[in-house]
């Protein structure tokens, strides 16, 4: 790795040779719009990727070695039936002889564990702060109002009062609108899409209190649900639709679209643009390792026809990609840049919501990781010429930003003067974050909660829920409704592949800094994140239940799986 250097500084004698080596380079990477309409994706071209952009020995041995264990374990499952539902929900339990059985296989039926999830589960970005009930609720107050007036909603669960004192918490499901449902060897699939009423209850003592589920609407038949106007089963039933929508909210918007394809053109542009010792080029290529490769990957054996999206999912495989494409359309850069995002959904008061532990522990993180960039980029961005004679840089910002490249939204398309350098600094934080932190978050929770499958099933098997004039579920109803086993094993295969293997570990690289103020930079965040590691050890002593998935020793580099 030769030292870095900015273009502008590059000595006479290497010019040519850095442009020369650019243009080679630069030859692998195209934007293709065509694949998801509108979104800017790599070029899949018989020319490929330059060798270093694959997976490298080492990743392919391991990750082989740490997925052996799943051939033996489905080997080991007794099997009755492919398609016939099982009886009871605790059959599920049958496909764990061998692999670790998750958690949440004790809880998951609780209200508890339900609320937690939202907090602190494979999909933690959902929950959203209540301005007015009648945005989620638009035919329901009345309803509501009803219940109070019966007595079926509990004396401590004064609506009007929660929204005055802001502890009321939506996740809403609607946005799912373009899946209707596919169709599976025996029948059809369903996607309910509701909207969950969470309120923040204090229990008096500082900090302590939980997040309890109130009610749940069904807006396809204007029915709401809540624990007190229903039985067990319904109120199961209601929650599971709840779980469903979850799980596919989380694989294709927050999982695919917003951690693996928003960060595709960040790899492209690099490739075009930076030169291997360009500083930015050195930082970003290990956060951006093996993403396109393994997303190219995801391509042919995740979201193609009769694979596991297609399978698994609740819609067709067209309605499950247009969630993507729905979910690139309401993202940008800025907006979902970490802390933004959690203003955004009004859940950062700490006073309002004192336990919610991706906030608090992904809040660390973020602080560590605009440190590190900062003092790294500052190394080489020190007068106004630095920033605006970096004319690969600026091609750099102009690919990402152009209509005819990235279509990056919420990020300058120049960088001329020391004042930049801030703007500079936070999109390459956020780039980092969300290549690091947030996809390992919502990539290895994927085993806690959805490869047991009644906790998260990732499609309805029976719309028996669906009919207004229906007014209970039964157990039979529920166990319908459930995967059969043959979805449901490959369902445990399917996120037994992606979450078993981590390649490499935040902050810890190959010898790449030959720079030693930036080895120095490097070293000082490497320090910071183990402090950070025990702060998060520390408050998941306090936890009921522990929040492993961003302590820095489990979140990886980049979108490398
Ligand atoms: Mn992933």
């Amino acid at each position: 790795m030769p030292l870095p250097c900015l273009p502008q500084k590059e000595l006479e004698a290497n010019q040519s040779m850095r442009q020369d080596w650019l243009d080679r380079n630069s030859d692998h990477y195209h934007f293709d719009h065509n694949y998801l309409p509108g979104m800017p994706l790599l070029l899949t071209t018989d020319q490929g990727l330059p060798f270093y952009e694959n997976f490298s020995v080492k990743y392919i041995t391991e990750r082989l070695a740490e997925t052996a264990d799943l051939s033996i374990n489905m080997l080991a499952v007794p099997f009755t039936s492919f398609w016939d539902p099982f009886d009871e929900v605790k059959d599920y339990e049958r496909f764990f002889p061998i692999l670790h059985r998750p958690g949440i296989i004790q809880t998951f039926q609780t209200d508890a564990a339900f609320a937690e999830q939202r907090l602190c589960g494979v999909n933690p970005v959902v929950l959203k702060k209540v301005e007015k009930l009648e945005d989620y609720f638009p035919n329901t107050p009345d309803l509501f109002k009803k219940l109070q007036t019966e007595g079926k909603l509990p004396s401590n669960h004064n609506l009007d009062q929660m929204l005055k004192d802001e502890v009321l918490f939506v996740c809403d499901y609607r946005v799912l609108k373009a899946v209707k449902g596919g169709n599976y060897d025996k029948g059809r699939k369903f996607l309910p899409k509701p909207v969950a009423l969470f309120a923040w209850i204090s229990s008096g003592f500082s900090d302590r209190g939980q997040l309890v589920p109130i009610a749940i609407h069904d807006p396809e038949i204007d029915r709401l649900y809540t624990p007190f106007n229903c039985d067990a089963n319904t109120w199961l039933y209601a929650k599971l639709c709840v779980q469903i929508a979850d799980g596919n909210h989380h694989e294709m918007i927050t999982h695919l679209c917003r951690t693996h394809f928003v960060m595709e053109p960040f790899a492209i542009a690099t490739g075009q643009h930076l030169a291997e010792n360009h500083p930015l080029g050195i930082l970003l290529r290990q956060h951006l390792r093996f993403m396109l490769f393994n997303n190219q990957l995801g391509r042919q054996r995740l979201i193609n026809r009769e694979g596991p999206v297609d399978h698994l999912l609740a819609g067709t495989l067209p309605e499950s990609l247009q969630l993507v494409v729905d979910g690139y359309e309401s993202w940008n850069i800025q907006e979902f840049a970490f802390p933004t995002d959690i203003q955004n959904r009004g859940v950062d008061d700490v006073n309002k919501l004192p336990h919610y532990p991706f906030r608090d522990d992904g809040q660390l993180l973020w602080e560590a990781i605009h440190k590190y960039v900062k003092e790294y980029l500052s190394i080489y961005y020190q007068i106004d010429n630095d920033l605006s004679l970096d004319f690969e840089l600026q091609d750099w910002a102009t690919k990402l930003t152009s209509p005819g490249g990235g279509k990056m939204k919420g990020m300058p398309s120049t960088f001329t003067s020391l004042a930049d350098l801030p703007a500079l600094i936070e999109l390459v934080c956020t780039v980092i974050f969300i290549c690091g932190p947030l996809h390992s978050a919502v990539n290895y929770a994927q085993y806690e909660f959805m490869a047991f499958v009644p906790n998260m099933p990732l499609a309805a098997y029976s719309n028996v829920g669906q009919d207004a004039e229906k007014k209970t579920i039964s157990q039979a109803e529920l166990m319908q409704i459930l995967p059969p086993p043959k979805r449901a094993s490959e369902q445990l295969s399917s996120i037994y592949i992606l979450s078993a293997y981590r390649y490499d570990r935040l902050g810890y690289y190959d010898d790449i800094f030959q720079d030693p103020q930036a080895r120095e930079v490097a070293e000082r965040f490497r320090q910071e994140l183990t402090v950070i590691e025990n702060r998060i050890d520390e408050r998941n002593a306090r936890r009921l239940i522990p929040y492993p998935y961003l302590k820095p020793s489990l979140v990886l580099n980049s979108i490398s799986i």
